[in-house]
């Protein structure tokens, strides 16, 4: 183990004290973790060369950064979405990226169904109303819904919209979903409940149209005006992919048109969501600040595996969970 000593592995996201007391108590012996802010370039383009590892998040890492990193012998994602990563600079270099779906899937799933739920029955309105002395249980009535008997369309069925239909198989919906990559055995369709369909059959005849999609050049704007367009006027949309996944302003219409019924929204174009968003005026939404794999028992999760994945390259082995193209 004596060449397990010493790998320096450079944190390149913006967390707070406690969290990173919970990455230290998660740390292997033999890795040092250096956390520095993404935003503070100065000091991340100084520190870059002594990192054998990096631990990732939603930073970016360009070409250049790999190039001024010159020991890496890693990049560990702490979850799935890499867009923001050169994945082609990483492969010239040589450089494997790994991704941690531990705890991301669990906790996506979950919330997944809490913003399908806390959209359906208004709970942000009906909390909101309480707090301020309002009693609204006739009133919310004719605006509320139950998941019990509606069909869920998911956009993408990898991991999280996997993890989704897991946890939808108590709730008595009926699910459909779009994914043009993937076939499904029967064993994995009754497994998951699941029917595979067009994307046009998604946005016709869900209730609930929820995305789980990667961001890339295809997938942008997957939900825009002509989309909106075939959703029901009942349609509730959840995003938990990426905000650039759906065209903003035109589900900021449709909301506030009330061409869908509502949506629960966790991720954004851009993020941090300016204070101020039209979203955040409109009464048939529920924003979430990307959080949907964030939970205390994910990070654990998450970094533990990471944290253990880091270990493992450095003692000689293969990553798990690499990213293929790398
Ligand atoms: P995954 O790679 O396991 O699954 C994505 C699926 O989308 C794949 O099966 C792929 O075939 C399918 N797909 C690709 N293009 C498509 C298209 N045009 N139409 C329909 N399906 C298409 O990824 P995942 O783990 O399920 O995560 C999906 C995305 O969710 C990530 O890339 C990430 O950006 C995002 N995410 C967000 C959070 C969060 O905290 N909000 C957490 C985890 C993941």
């Amino acid at each position: 183990m004596k060449d397990r000593i010493g790998w320096m592995v450079l944190y390149l996201n913006c967390a707070t004290a406690d969290l990173y007391e919970v990455m230290r108590e998660e740390a292997p012996p033999g890795l040092q973790l250096l956390f520095l802010d993404s935003g503070r370039s100065e000091e991340v383009r100084e520190k870059l060369p002594r990192a054998d590892a990096i631990l990732i998040a939603d930073a970016a890492l360009t070409a250049e950064m790999i190039q001024q990193a010159a020991k890496l012998k890693m990049v560990q994602h702490q979850g799935v979405g890499y867009e923001r990563i050169d994945v082609k600079a990483l492969a010239k270099a040589g450089v494997p990226l790994a991704l941690c779906p531990a705890g991301t899937d669990e906790a996506v799933g979950e919330h997944t169904v809490l913003l399908m739920l806390a959209a359906l029955k208004r709970l942000v309105a009906a909390h909101d109303a309480m707090v301020v002395g309002k009693w609204l249980r006739w009133e919310l009535r004719m605006s509320t819904r139950d998941l019990y008997g509606k069909t869920v369309g998911l956009i993408g069925f990898g991991r999280t919209g996997r993890a989704v239909a897991k946890r939808l198989r108590g709730f008595g919906v009926r699910l459909i979903a779009n994914d043009p990559y993937i076939t499904l055995s029967d064993r994995e369709r009754a497994e998951f409940g699941v029917t595979l369909v067009s994307k046009e059959i998604v946005l016709r005849e869900a209730d609930i149209v929820s995305l789980h999609v990667p961001l890339t050049e295809e997938t942008r704007h997957l939900i825009g005006r002509p989309e909106l367009a075939q959703m029901k006027p009942s349609a509730v949309l959840i995003n938990v992919s990426r905000g650039g996944v759906i065209d903003q302003p035109a589900v900021y219409e449709a909301l506030k048109g009330r061409r869908i019924m509502a949506a629960g929204l966790d991720v954004f174009s851009p993020e941090p969501l300016p204070a101020g968003d039209p979203l955040t005026t409109l009464d048939n939404v529920v924003l979430t600040p990307h959080i949907a794999a964030g939970t205390l028992d994910a990070f654990r999760t998450k970094l533990r595996f990471a944290l253990g994945n880091i270990a493992r390259v450095m003692g000689g082995e293969e990553p798990l969970e690499r990213v293929l193209d790398t």
